[in-house]
């Protein structure tokens, strides 16, 4: 990766579709992102589209009723047969070479948008699907302000274990309980309060979102071969929100010695688009660790890294209770919180995921771990905001809450700005409780 930004981020920009030019969109003709899809209520075979304003471009239809170049057609071919997986392993220049002829082709002054105008449906006549098959899930653990919040609860003076800043802390979360949100159904499981003798088995009733940012991987490296860092940014395809919804009481009895179980593997949601590393190339910042803290170990380290290993990513938590809901009220912004306080850049998670040897492939899917700042207002888990359930927060309504209740919605939301760019945005992803 030499170049960042191309002719494909230029802000002037602008496309044939009119709503992907309006302020504040999130897929403007400078995102680009890949989704799965197909005509709400039909049978038709899953393919892959791209978002452009509120219309999505099916892929399908475009490569059959566009003229393209052999080459373009070619990478056209796996996503017009809903096949992700097998256009993430062509690798960054199919990436990049797709990346510039969609960027054309929906420019304004495009000759293929007499075509292609065939070939748009709205977004919201669309089914969404997983965007593709994800054979392994990792969670990590990044973010430092998170993990500081929650240690100080149960160690007040010694917040984070002595690995937390050398070592990339992660667990192995399960991908068959992925989903884009909808209905999240309320977990049971063993939970036990501190002063009974032994556990019972019953609802969660300390049940919490994350908010989460998402990699998927799109190369894969053989078994017994790490991916050094210098390679690691060719292996990344691009970023979801991602909601790792917890079972707090249930994690709490079950985690120690081996981490996460139960409480974490009944669901986690993410949103539909992939916005690509290449999309996000504007947004890139430099890696840095705060004054007196360890640099990287060298297997984690390299001059690009350190120069743009970081994303500047804007994230929020939205919350609609039911009785909000009846009651015609918004949803209210819980948190807003930036990327950037990640403590270990992408690059360095895929690499030290890899460094043992370890095999990742196309469709893998690394969790950041709950991205919040330091303060109130940028806390991205009910946990942290309550403190763990001792102080409760208050919604516009007066209803007060700890942990999440039946028929509370939870969206997550996120967006990309930075001085000579368009904003872009990642979209969103919902759950309801329901019980
Ligand atoms: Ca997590």
């Amino acid at each position: 990766m030499t170049t960042l930004t191309d002719a494909t981020h230029d802000p002037a920009l602008r496309s044939w579709v009119a709503s992907a030019n309006e302020a504040g969109a999130d897929f403007p003709v400078q995102n680009l992102p890949f989704g799965r899809m197909r005509p709400k209520g039909s049978d038709d075979a899953w393919r892959i589209g791209v978002a452009i304003g509120d219309q999505v471009l099916d892929l399908r239809l475009a490569r059959e009723q566009c003229p393209w170049s052999g080459e373009v057609s070619a990478w056209l071919a796996p996503l017009a047969d809903g096949d992700l997986n097998a256009f993430m392993v062509l690798g960054r220049p199919a990436w990049r070479g797709l990346r510039a002829a969609l960027s054309a082709a929906l420019a304004e002054g495009s000759e293929q948008s007499p075509f292609l105008e065939l070939c748009l449906l709205l977004q919201s006549q669309c089914e969404m699907s997983l965007p593709c098959r994800i054979g392994d899930y990792t969670d990590f653990y990044a973010g430092i302000h998170h993990a500081t919040t929650i240690g100080k609860l149960f160690r007040p003076d010694n917040p984070l274990l002595p690995n937390y800043k050398w070592v990339p802390i992660g667990y192995h979360g399960r991908a068959s309980s992925i989903g884009l949100g909808g209905a999240i159904k309320r977990p049971s499981g063993q939970t036990k309060d501190a002063g009974d003798a032994a556990p019972v088995f019953g609802p969660c009733q300390r049940l919490d979102y994350e908010l989460e940012v998402g990699a998927f991987v799109g190369r894969a490296n053989a078994l017994g071969e790490p991916v050094p860092i210098g390679e690691a940014e060719d292996a990344l395809f691009g970023l979801v929100l991602l909601n790792d919804w917890s079972a707090r009481d249930m994690q709490a009895w079950e985690y120690q010695p081996l981490g996460p179980f139960l409480a974490k593997s009944f669901a986690s949601s993410i949103s539909p688009w992939i916005v690509t590393m290449d999309a996000l190339a504007p947004y890139r910042r430099p890696f840095t660790r705060p004054d007196g803290d360890p640099q990287p170990l060298p297997y984690l380290d390299s001059p690009f890294n350190r120069e743009a290993g970081a994303i500047d990513i804007t994230l929020e938590v939205w919350l609609q209770s039911a009785v909000m809901r009846t009651a015609g009220q918004a949803a209210v912004r819980l948190s807003q919180s930036n990327l950037t306080d990640a403590y270990w850049t992408w690059a360095q998670l895929l690499t030290h995921h890899a460094s043992n040897g370890c095999n990742l492939q196309a469709g893998d899917l690394l969790g950041s771990g709950t991205i919040s700042g330091p303060k109130p207002g940028t806390y991205a888990s009910l946990m942290e905001l309550s403190s763990n359930g001792k102080s409760p927060i208050t919604l516009p309504g007066g209803e007060s809450r700890s942990f999440l209740q039946d028929g509370d919605t939870v969206t997550l939301r996120a967006h990309c700005a930075s001085p000579g760019a368009v904003r872009i945005g990642l979209g969103e992803v919902s759950g309801t409780i329901v019980s």
